[in-house]
């Protein structure tokens, strides 16, 4: 299960740009900077291989092993 954090994303998109599923997308809501924050389009696609919290550069993304 991957857990945005939308309090510390800062929309840069890198996650979204550099899932290997390509399935993060910008979602219908801004955080309170007015940033739009992303979301996980298909979870049960999603492969846990950590990219997306890797790569964040704010630190917003935690994946959960094994739970999707
Ligand atoms: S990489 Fe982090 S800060 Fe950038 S859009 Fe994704 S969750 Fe937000
Ligand atoms: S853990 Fe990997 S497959 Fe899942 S959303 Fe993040 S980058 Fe994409």
């Amino acid at each position: 299960m991957v857990n945005i954090n939308e309090f510390y994303c800062k929309g840069c998109y890198l996650c979204a740009h550099n899932c290997p599923k390509q399935i993060i997308a910008p979602s219908s809501k801004r955080n309170g900077k007015g940033y739009v924050v992303p979301f996980v389009t298909s979870p049960e696609e999603c492969s846990n291989c950590k990219t997306c919290e890797l790569i964040c550069p704010e630190m917003a993304i935690v994946v959960e092993e094994g739970v999707n």
